[in-house]
């Protein structure tokens, strides 16, 4: 049977864990050495420690790349931030173009809106292709020089 003050003990333990920022348990243990009085250290399992500690796989470096601009898009999507990026988004997607490198970033509010994106990126990319981007900007030019 466990105790009042064990149980307590083990409270106590894993509130200066939390409230210190997650240090090691050898290291609560050597500022409050009675609260382990009857503990061990393999007795404290924290969860948030472990997940932060997990290493993501490598992936091995690919020296093959697509020969075409936007034939292969890499996309990442990475959120929720703990802070606010700007204006309330909490959210990035990332989308690069494996033949050029080209790499696009949007802030994001909702992790839904990526479907939005998506679309612009798209559109984007047909535009490239078709030619339509390079007439348009052409224009663009066109219309500047005038301007000036
Ligand atoms: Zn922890």
């Amino acid at each position: 049977m466990m105790g009042k003050n064990q149980s307590a003990n083990i409270a106590e333990i894993w509130l200066w864990h939390k409230r210190l920022g997650h240090p090691s348990f050898g290291y609560i243990r050597r500022l409050f050495p009675s609260l382990f009085a009857n503990y061990k250290l393999s007795d404290f399992i924290c969860e948030t420690c472990a997940m932060a500690k997990s290493h993501r796989a490598i992936f091995p470096l690919s020296s093959n790349k697509v020969a075409s601009p936007f034939s292969l898009v890499h996309s990442d999507v990475w959120g929720p931030s703990p802070v606010f990026i700007a204006n309330g988004m909490k959210w990035f997607v990332t989308f690069v173009d494996d033949c050029t490198r080209m790499t696009w970033v949007y802030l994001l509010k909702h992790k839904s809106d990526v479907c939005i994106v998506f679309r612009l990126f798209y559109q984007m990319i047909l535009l490239s292709l078709t030619g339509l981007f390079r007439w348009y900007v052409q224009i663009m030019e066109v219309n500047t020089s005038r301007e000036s």
